[in-house]
């Protein structure tokens, strides 16, 4: 007799509520945290995922075997409409975004996102889909509230009165507001999770794209490898972030998008381990064992003074944080940087970049 299959979420008492053959599509699957998510429902027995992305198949930063991979512009409303078509589940995470670097010098890109979220939440609705998910961002709240290191954490009221970041921010702020009037209007069910710095292993870690943490890991790598013992750190060092780890936040996707209460609610995930870059840099050199030199360019982009994740409100509803610490995140993140910087330097084609 065949067992019967278990849709709890691990460590919770959350059912999915799903058959293992219901077709879950993830859209970004050929980036960081989309392509993570694919393998997390692969390996949780689920057989029916489509993983669609821009990028073509080889540059995919992880392809899960089993899973219908498909190159496709989901800007494109043809596209759309194709990819969620029999999907009993969506996950919204493909966007033209990156680290400060990205989104400060390239807000149009960042802006043209909108197309992505707005001709999925339409497909999605038309093709009956059960519950759609979006990956909003930290950079969604008001930039007012971030002028000093010394931040207070942000809660989720803090979005309004809207003042996001330029470009990026705005987007995802607009495109949260597609996913509740499409509840209020239309009964399309979604989850918003507005993510803080996700990092971990199979992130983008050179190009340009790379955010803090994978930046740090390659730039110490560097320094050992030429002999420099130098490191550049954009700004004074002294702006605080937090960083949370990739399976935290796979768990926190599963979890939000399984909870009732947090129907087109926008809800934080990340951490709430506040650090000073200066402080990240710290954390690099000690699992390197090394000490560098430190410049600071002052004329770099920076991003915002000070942001933390409040983490009251997930707390409450789900009686979880994130929690990995981020000493030991950041060591397996440095240990598997090494492994491709490596590769990279004996000519092997590296695709997280
Ligand atoms: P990523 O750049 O690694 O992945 C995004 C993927 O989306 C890329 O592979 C890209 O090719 C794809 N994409 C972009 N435009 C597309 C289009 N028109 N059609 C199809 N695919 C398209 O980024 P990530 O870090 O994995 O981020 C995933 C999501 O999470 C994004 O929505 C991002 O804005 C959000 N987010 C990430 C972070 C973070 O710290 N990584 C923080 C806040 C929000």
């Amino acid at each position: 007799m065949p067992q019967a299959f278990d849709d709890t979420i691990p460590g919770t008492d959350i059912q999915r509520g799903m058959n293992k053959d219901d077709l879950i599509v993830i859209t970004g699957a050929g980036g960081f945290i989309a392509g993570s998510l694919t393998r997390y429902f692969a390996e949780q027995g689920y057989t029916n995922i489509r993983a669609v992305d821009r990028k073509p198949l080889p540059d995919w930063y992880l392809r899960v075997p089993g899973v219908e991979s498909i190159s496709a512009d989901l800007s494109v409303e043809a596209n759309a409409i194709e990819a969620v078509k029999g999907a009993v589940e969506v996950y919204n995470l493909a966007a033209d975004m990156g680290g400060m670097g990205f989104i400060e010098n390239f807000r149009v890109e960042c802006l043209r996102s909108i197309l992505v979220n707005t001709h999925l939440t339409e497909a999605s609705y038309n093709a009956g889909v059960e519950r759609y998910f979006f990956s909003s961002s930290a950079c969604a709240y008001n930039t007012d509230l971030q002028k000093n290191p010394e931040v207070v954490a942000l809660k989720e009221s803090d979005a309004y009165p809207a003042m996001a970041e330029r470009g990026y921010g705005w987007e995802k702020l607009v495109s949260e507001m597609f996913c509740e009037e499409y509840w209020a209007e239309r009964q399309l069910e979604t989850h918003i999770a507005r993510f803080h710095n996700i990092y971990g292993p199979n992130g983008t870690w050179f190009g340009g794209r790379e955010k803090a943490p994978a930046a740090m890991c390659r730039k110490v790598l560097e320094a050992q490898d030429s002999g420099d013992m130098r490191i550049e750190i954009w700004g004074d060092g002294t702006q605080t972030r937090s960083f949370c780890y990739i399976d935290d936040c796979l768990h926190g996707i599963d979890r939000i998008m399984h909870s009732p209460e947090l129907i087109a609610t926008p809800i934080n995930l990340g951490s709430s381990e506040l650090v000073s870059i200066n402080t990240l840099v710290d954390i690099v050199e000690d699992i390197a064992g090394v000490k560098l030199e430190r410049e600071y360019d002052l004329d770099a982009p920076k991003g915002v003074a000070g942001r933390n994740s409040d983490n009251t409100f997930i707390l409450e509803v789900l009686g979880w944080e994130p929690n990995k610490p981020l000493r030991d995140g950041m060591a397996e993140t440095y240990a598997w940087i090494s492994e491709q910087f490596a590769a990279r330097k004996a000519g092997k084609r590296v695709v997280t970049g």
